[in-house]
C-alpha cells in the first residue's frame, strides 16, 4: 500500500482557496480599518495563517504560539500544552487567534483564557476547520468557521499526522 492510498479527499485545494479568500473579506469587513493582531496556533494554522493574512489586507501584524496537545497519535490527549509563547505584549490590540481545527475545543478555550486576561482590545477567533462531534467544552467561541467537518481525521494544508502531511495542498481524510 502506498501512502495515497491512506488519503482521501476532503476539502480540495481550489474550494480551500476560495473559502480563504471569503473569510478574509469578512474578517476585514468585521474589523473595519483596524490594526489586527493575528496570533497563528502553531503548527497546524501555519498555512491556513499565510494565506489567510493576505486575503484580510490592511494593517496586520503577525505573531505565535506554538501548542502541543497530540503527541504524534490521532487522538487528543487533553492536555494543552504552550512550547512557545507570544514575542509581545496584547494589551489594547484587536486580536485574533488562528486555529487551524477546533475538536473537543480544550486549545480553543484555554488559549481564549490564557490571552483574555492580557487586557487585548478584542479578542476574536477563526478555525479553518470545526469538527463538533467532539466538543467536550460547551459553548467554545468561534467567531469564523471555514468549514464544518464529519469526526475523521484529516491531514493537509498544515495539518499533520506524526509532522507528516503538512505540505499537501488539500484536507484529506486519513485512514490508516
Ligand atoms: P482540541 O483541543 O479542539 O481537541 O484540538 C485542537 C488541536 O488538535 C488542533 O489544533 C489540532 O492540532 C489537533 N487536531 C484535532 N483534530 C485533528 C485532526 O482531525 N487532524 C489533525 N491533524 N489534528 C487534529
Amino acid at each position: 500500500m502506498n501512502r495515497s492510498d491512506h488519503l482521501k479527499v476532503l476539502i480540495d485545494e481550489q474550494a480551500l482557496q476560495e473559502r480563504v479568500k471569503t473569510l478574509g473579506r469578512q474578517i476585514r469587513e468585521d474589523y473595519g480599518e483596524e490594526p489586527i493582531t493575528a496570533i497563528g496556533v502553531l503548527k497546524g494554522s501555519f498555512i491556513f495563517m499565510a494565506d489567510l493574512v493576505r486575503a484580510i489586507g490592511g494593517d496586520v501584524k503577525v505573531e505565535f504560539l506554538g501548542v502541543s496537545s497530540y503527541h504524534g497519535g490521532t487522538r487528543s490527549t487533553g492536555v494543552v500544552r504552550i512550547t512557545q509563547d507570544l514575542r509581545h505584549p496584547i494589551e489594547g490590540q484587536h486580536c485574533l487567534i488562528i486555529e487551524d481545527i477546533v475538536d473537543t475545543g480544550l486549545t480553543m478555550d484555554y488559549l481564549h483564557r490564557m490571552l483574555d486576561v492580557r487586557g487585548p482590545k478584542s479578542l476574536k477567533t477563526v478555525s479553518l476547520l470545526d469538527k463538533p462531534a467532539n466538543r467536550e467544552i460547551e459553548g467554545v467561541d468561534i467567531d469564523f468557521v471555514g468549514f464544518t467537518i464529519p469526526d475523521e481525521f484529516v491531514v493537509g494544508y498544515g495539518l499533520d499526522l506524526g509532522e507528516l502531511f503538512r505540505n499537501l495542498p488539500y484536507i484529506a481524510v486519513y485512514t490508516p
